[in-house]
């Protein structure tokens, strides 16, 4: 009997006249949780919070959402995953899902980039050639100057450098650098979300008087980086800024009651924040867009 690999999670849901496909293009464990998220605390905090939370201490599971957003008008992908470079991890699974749900990638109008790290920018290339080949490309102008900049090599930042001259420099010429409240297209604006990276966007969509926000890696835990939102986290390039704009971030969300799309959240990625005295509490969504 050949072994039966079922397709990718994908799930779907409405926002106004908008329908959103959120797609998991794979998921991966991580060692020790605590040299990532609260690295700057005692590794006891950092599994003390897990265990209060059910979850395993010594490892943790940390997933890739990228999104479809179909207008009627554009079909958005926003962040692409691993692509190729992921799938003999058993990552990468984004085009599968989007041709699951029945869209095919020349029918993509737009792919807007949140940031340019290797899970969200490897999927735009397929065997070599654009994997949206019809599709214009829209990511931040800090980020995008970041990324391209020769100062760096030799730097720490040298593969990501690499991998935005391979995979996003040559869209150059079909792709919008973004600025603090450009739009992507009508009703979907870019707000400065910086620290992950250095100019690392989030996304708010508004549809029929209905409001989402994707807000890429400003948080990556739902737990240890959206509960405390304080703690350090080792991908986050600039520390104290990102601890600055999480508290930004997520203080509008949960102030305005609206949900957001986190591209680490657990599958499906898409939750509410409720404020609590040292961080906030994540509340997954259930069958709010179904009503
Ligand atoms: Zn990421």
């Amino acid at each position: 009997m050949t072994a039966v690999v079922p397709p990718p999670d994908t799930h779907q849901f409405k926002l106004g006249s908008c329908t959103i496909t959120v797609v998991k293009d794979g998921a991966n464990i991580l060692e020790n949780p605590w040299e990532i998220f609260g690295s700057n605390q005692a590794p006891e905090t950092v599994q003390k919070l897990l265990a209060q939370n059910f979850l395993p201490t010594e490892k943790l599971v940390n997933s890739y959402a990228p999104a479809i957003i179909d207008t009627g008008a554009d079909v958005i992908v926003v962040d692409t995953g691993f692509g190729a470079a992921g799938r003999a991890r058993g990552l990468g699974r984004f085009r599968e899902g989007l041709k699951a749900v029945g869209y095919t990638p020349e029918q993509v109008t737009v792919v807007a980039l949140t940031h340019l790290h290797g899970d969200h920018i490897s999927g735009l290339m397929e065997d070599g050639a654009p994997a949206f080949p019809n599709a214009r490309y829209a990511t931040g102008e800090i980020e995008y100057a970041f990324w391209t900049d020769k100062a760096r090599e030799g730097t720490p930042a040298e593969g990501g450098h690499k991998a935005v001259l391979a995979n996003v420099v040559p869209f150059a010429e079909k792709m919008t650098f973004l600025k603090e409240g450009d739009e992507i297209v009508s009703g979907m604006t870019a707000m400065l979300a910086p620290g992950h990276t250095p100019g690392h966007l989030v996304f708010h969509l508004e549809s029929d008087g209905k409001q989402l926000v994707m807000t890429g890696d400003t948080a990556n835990h739902y737990i240890l980086s959206l509960g405390r939102p304080d703690w350090e986290v080792r991908f986050d390039a600039d520390k104290a800024q990102a601890i600055k704009t999480r508290r930004r971030v997520f203080d509008l969300i949960a102030t305005d009651r609206i949900p957001f799309l986190g591209f680490h959240m657990p599958f499906p990625a898409v939750g509410f924040v409720e404020k609590q005295p040292e961080g906030f509490r994540y509340v997954p969504k259930t069958y709010q867009f179904d009503l």
